[in-house]
């Protein structure tokens, strides 16, 4: 069986299962989904189960919209809604239109309550509602790219019907009889940073992720070398983000500046960290006088041209290629992506950055997929293990506790994804078992804005924080913690009041406000400075670790400034987002079904070479229940892998 899509095979069953009072009006391509116009929405929405029959039949995503004819007038509109919607949720409901789609855009705080309202405003107005999630904390990025689809919804509907066009264009090579999978390693490979890898089969040329590597210089050795491949942006059919961290989106942008105009699949949490991350990027690179290698508007290219999916939901993004996000337990909307070739032909997963065990914010990495052949696996770190969860937070609490009952404050400084909402539970949940006294924690950078963006996605969350903001209760809104606006209150915090806790970026001391509250802070020996992630080499926070003592900082104003470290200086592991080499292990033993080829990717050689012998000595005694002449490779930079041909 080929797989080729049918087109007439798809409008055929179309018309023969939808009766024909729903009064179809036409068909048209909306990226992934096929969008089918109406007259008479209630024949498919009252005879349940239809559309999700029909969406069966043909194996495509569907989305029912209406003719234009048929929708209300927006003042009755707004009224119908606002007759249904339950008391509780109306009184701060906020309602917009989008002319193009027909779609009216009803904010509320618990939208997941709404189905079957949803359905009735769809069927008595011939609007479609589309329900979105007000968080309790308010983000800026999260209102500006809602408000920016909004204003750019024509050209968006655009993009939308071209792409589906060429998702969903005639095969031309790929039968099953007459295809390959090639994977090439533009990134990270044997190195952690500039992820990037090119999956091509006979039809489509696909990048999984493509980030720089934050620790190098802006030179092209920090960049994925599509350029050595001869490849151009423009022949990429589509760009698949695992997630928000720079090392691994941090150059997507950068395809858009030399006319790449294609599709970017993440999550919805993905796409707006990836937006809050790289608008910081470049207000860093401006600040420190850097010529960035790209601008704000690409970044806003990016975002227009980016399709949020949700985990678990099978998606076409080429006429041979199916995509599938699983939770990857590594970031808010990290994921694992599972690639299925060809009709049955090859399938792929990589892993992106993944936690193999649950943290307080996130549940842990998903291991159960339909099909594998190829795993392409991080070993950020193959060659190290880590204390367990539980052992990390008894250390934190017992440092922080110590340093209070002495009258001293705590400087924890962290990356504003992930660790600081992650300290922050753990630091909430101590005060209310009374494991801490009841203490303030300041919050400075940008992790206030993080924090709001974690709760506009609950779904995403680890079970026991999702149903605590479902039920209107947030955590990060416990009475501890204090947001600290602007630099004044900083000498303030310090210098005067009761012992406390800051949290504040950046995590390894090479700017913003923590090394502001450092220089503050390290004087006074009652103080504790707790670094909670991996300090890389050469930064000042690796520095102080290893034992500096005296620290020179050169003002503005030209002054030489020397601080003593009279601070206690500590450094708690096993609050990491990456699985260890245990954890690691454990994924291979875990993973079903077993892969035939395992790819090492994402970690310094020595982590890397150390977790491949830890498989091969492990698997030799069928330790892992990997198969016999299961392949692990190592790629090198640039290297290529024909994974499957039937030429
Ligand atoms: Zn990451």
């Amino acid at each position: 069986m080929s797989f080729k899509i049918d087109l007439a095979y798809i409008r055929n069953t179309i018309f023969k299962m939808i009766p024909p009072e729903a009064g179809v009006t036409r068909l048209e391509f909306e990226g992934p989904e096929i969008a089918i116009y109406v007259r008479n929405p209630r024949f498919l929405i009252e005879q349940g189960g239809i559309v999700g029959q029909l969406a069966k039949a043909i194996k495509k995503r569907i989305v029912i919209r209406t003719d234009p004819s048929v929708r209300r007038s927006k003042e009755e509109t707004i009224e119908f809604i606002m007759s249904v919607l339950p008391p509780d949720v109306r009184k701060d409901a906020e309602i917009v239109f989008d002319d193009v789609l027909g779609e009216v855009v009803i904010k509320v705080k618990n939208p997941q309550r709404l189905g079957e309202i949803a359905k009735k405003i769809l069927v008595e107005t011939g609007w479609r509602p589309r329900l979105v999630r007000a968080p309790p904390m308010k983000s800026r990025i999260y209102e500006e790219i809602m408000a920016g689809y909004l204003a750019e919804s024509e050209y968006r509907l655009k993009f939308l019907r071209e792409l589906g066009e060429s998702i969903h264009r005639d095969v031309l090579l790929a039968k099953n009889s007459n295809n390959y999978v090639r994977v090439t390693f533009l990134g990270a490979a044997q190195e952690v940073g500039r992820s990037a890898i090119l999956v091509e089969t006979a039809e489509s040329r696909i990048l999984l992720d493509f980030g720089l590597n934050p620790g190098r210089a802006l030179n092209p050795n920090a960049f994925p070398r599509l350029d050595l491949i001869n490849i151009e942006p423009e022949d990429i059919d589509a760009v698949i983000v695992t997630h928000a961290h720079l090392d691994h989106c941090g150059l997507v942008p950068y395809l858009f500046k030399y006319g790449y105009r294609g599709p970017v699949y993440a999550t919805e949490a993905t796409r707006d960290l990836m937006v809050l991350l790289l608008k910081d990027f470049l207000e860093i690179a401006e600040r420190e006088g850097h010529d960035p290698p790209f601008t704000m508007k690409d970044v806003e290219k990016m975002l227009l041209h980016t399709i949020a999916l949700k985990y678990n939901v099978v998606t076409d993004i080429a006429p041979d290629i199916r995509l599938t996000f699983y939770n990857a337990g590594h970031i808010l909307g990290s994921a694992i992506v599972h690639l299925h070739i060809g009709n049955g032909f090859y399938n792929i997963v990589y892993t992106g950055d993944f936690k193999f065990a649950r943290t307080r914010l996130l549940e842990r990495a998903d291991y159960s997929f339909p099909r594998v052949d190829a795993l392409i696996m991080e070993s950020t770190y193959g060659a190290t293990t880590q204390p367990s969860r539980e052992e990390a937070e008894k250390q934190l609490i017992s440092i922080i506790k110590r340093t209070i009952e002495r009258g001293g404050k705590v400087l924890i400084p962290t990356l504003s994804v992930g660790r600081a909402q992650e300290i922050m539970l753990v630091i909430a949940n101590a005060i209310n078992n009374r494991e801490l006294p009841e203490v303030t924690v300041y919050i400075e950078g940008m992790i206030h804005e993080v924090t709001a963006i974690h709760t506009a996605y609950p779904e995403l969350l680890s079970k026991p924080l999702r149903q605590a903001l479902y039920s209107g209760e947030n955590p990060f809104e416990h009475k501890c913690f204090h947001r600290v606006e602007g630099k004044e209150p900083r000498t303030e915090i310090v210098e005067t009041g009761e012992p406390c806790i800051i949290i504040a970026t950046s995590g390894m001391l090479t700017g913003g406000p923590a090394v502001e509250y450092f220089k503050l802070m390290a004087p006074n020996p009652k103080n504790s400075l707790i670094f909670v992630s991996y300090q890389v080499e050469g930064t000042l926070g690796r520095k102080i670790k290893d034992g500096l003592r005296e620290v020179t900082f050169v003002g503005s104003n030209g002054k030489i400034q020397v601080i003593k470290v009279n601070m206690e200086v500590y450094s708690v592991e096993g609050f990491s987002g990456h699985s260890d080499k245990n954890q690691l292990l454990d994924y291979l033993r875990m993973i079903t079904p077993k892969p035939s080829k395992i790819f090492l990717v994402h970690g310094e050689p020595n982590a890397i070479n150390s977790l491949k012998n830890s498989i091969m000595s492990l698997s030799r005694r069928g330790k892992l229940g990997l198969r016999p002449g299961t392949e692990i490779i190592v790629p090198k930079i640039l290297d290529s892998h024909t994974l499957a041909f039937n030429l």
